[in-house]
């Protein structure tokens, strides 16, 4: 019986756990996930959690309970290190978990380190991880009491924009529906060489759309912005032309503000550093596995891939649930093949779908490939999008509760973009 052990019961994680499961009976193979804590929680929901229109039990999972269902173990220490020379993981409470396959998808650390004054030990609040949500939710009920200006923001390094944008826009949203948006400037900060870029260079024309969006929201931006430091009050950032030269030093006020942080690999992963790039993603071949030991795979935001295109400020490339949901896939048949002695085949497709929800309309974007130039890029506004993100959590965390393994993406949600026939 193989020892298969999953590290991360995130997005990537669970999804892992009941495909391996699917695809390898119980007599076939011991599966354990290593979480921090029990719950699984729906990271794209988080900012409405900040904005009270979520409440975190709304969209986390027990991951225990429904997990052990089909027969899959579960450990809630967390993990302390990876040991792949040993084929072994230490878990924080010091006991050792020995494994033939290891998938990593342990999502990011959160960098706030690397810019004075950020994140919500400090300035900033953060919508990355519920707890963080929560955390915002409560600073921004403070602010409703006596507000003024808000900043959202996005680090110098970072990947992840979306998110930023659709916090940008649900409290804009939500601040007309308590008709408090005419006390509250707004102004989005961004790394991006232009509104719109998101890491990937661009998605049709999500330049044009999402400048237009943040325009009819009086939202104003800077790009090309390096945020230097974080004080109680203000975000300092420097203003690069195309060249990387400085333009304009910004001090944007505020009483409320939200930045994204740069991301690396998160501490038990990254200090196996012949795993690793220097920021500590896991580093896999065209197979998800990893080249220095070929019994390690990984999925998800933890895994190494290259920037998209080299920017004035630098920016990362996003990796989202579309993109996540094929790595898995390709995981999972590739250690069912390993495990019964065939070759290893299955690739990743490496394509975008970004859903950004405004509050009450929203916007989506697909880039097939990611990387340009493109077979289709495609990108549109409209109310359906807020609502197809409300059904896609619904479905998301009953597919967590049930273990159903039916690729969301592929089946529907391309499909009901009528993009399917396009690919
Ligand atoms: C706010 C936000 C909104 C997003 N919205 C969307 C969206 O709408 N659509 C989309 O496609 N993508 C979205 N993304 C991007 C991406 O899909 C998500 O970040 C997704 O959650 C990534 O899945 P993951 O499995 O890689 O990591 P995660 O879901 O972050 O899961 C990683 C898990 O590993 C655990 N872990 C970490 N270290 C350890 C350790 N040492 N031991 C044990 N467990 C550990 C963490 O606690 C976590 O539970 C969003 C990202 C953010 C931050």
């Amino acid at each position: 019986m193989k020892q298969i052990v999953v590290l991360g019961a995130g997005i990537g994680g669970m999804s892992v756990a009941y495909e391996l499961r699917a695809a390898l009976g119980k007599e076939k193979a011991a599966i354990n996930v290593i979480g921090e804590g029990t719950k699984f929680s729906f990271t794209p929901s988080n900012p409405w959690v900040a904005v009270g229109w979520r409440k975190p039990a709304d969209i986390q999972v027990d991951a225990p309970t429904h997990l052990a269902k089909k027969a899959i173990g579960f450990e809630a220490v967390g993990a302390e290190r990876v040991v792949p020379e040993s084929n072994q993981i230490v878990l924080r409470d010091g006991r050792t978990l020995d494994y033939d396959y290891l998938v990593i998808t342990t999502g990011p650390r959160l960098a706030f380190d690397e810019v004075p004054g950020l994140g919500p030990s400090a300035h900033t609040q953060s919508i990355c991880t519920t707890e963080h949500a929560q955390t915002a939710w409560v600073a921004y009920e403070q602010f409703l009491k006596d507000p003024g200006p808000i900043v959202i923001g996005a680090a110098p390094g970072v990947s992840c924009f979306g998110p930023a944008y659709e916090f940008a826009m649900i409290l804009d949203a939500d601040l007309r529906k308590r008709k408090l948006r005419d006390r509250v400037p707004m102004t989005y900060v961004t790394s991006e060489p232009y509104v719109g870029h998101m890491g990937l260079g661009g998605v049709g024309d999500s330049k044009g759309l999402l400048e237009s969006e943040l325009r009819q929201r009086h939202i104003k931006w800077v790009t090309n912005a390096k945020i230097t430091e974080v004080t109680a009050n203000e975000v300092k950032a420097q203003e690069l032309d195309d060249r990387g030269q400085l333009i304009k030093e910004h001090a944007l006020p505020f009483k409320y503000a939200m930045v994204m942080p740069p991301f690396t690999g998160v501490d038990a992963v990254r200090q196996a550093k012949e795993m690793c790039n220097p920021r500590g993603f896991v580093l896999i071949d065209a197979h998800q596995r990893n080249p220095k030991y070929p019994n390690v795979y990984s999925a998800g935001v933890c895994v190494a891939i290259p920037p998209v295109e080299q920017t004035p400020v630098p920016t990362g490339a996003p990796k989202t649930g579309f993109m996540i949901e094929s790595m898995v896939t390709a995981i999972v048949a590739n250690i069912k093949a390993d495990s019964e002695g065939r070759a290893v085949e299955a690739k990743a497709t490496w394509n975008a779908i970004c859903l950004a929800d405004m509050g009450d309309t929203g916007a989506a974007f697909v880039a097939i490939p990611q990387i340009p130039p493109r077979n289709v890029t495609w990108a549109k506004v409209g109310r359906w999008v807020h609502l197809a993100k409300v059904a896609f959590e619904k479905y998301f965390l009953a597919k967590m509760r049930s273990g159903n393994t039916e690729p969301i993406y592929e089946k529907y949600v391309l499909k009901a973009l009528g993009i399917e026939r396009l690919k």
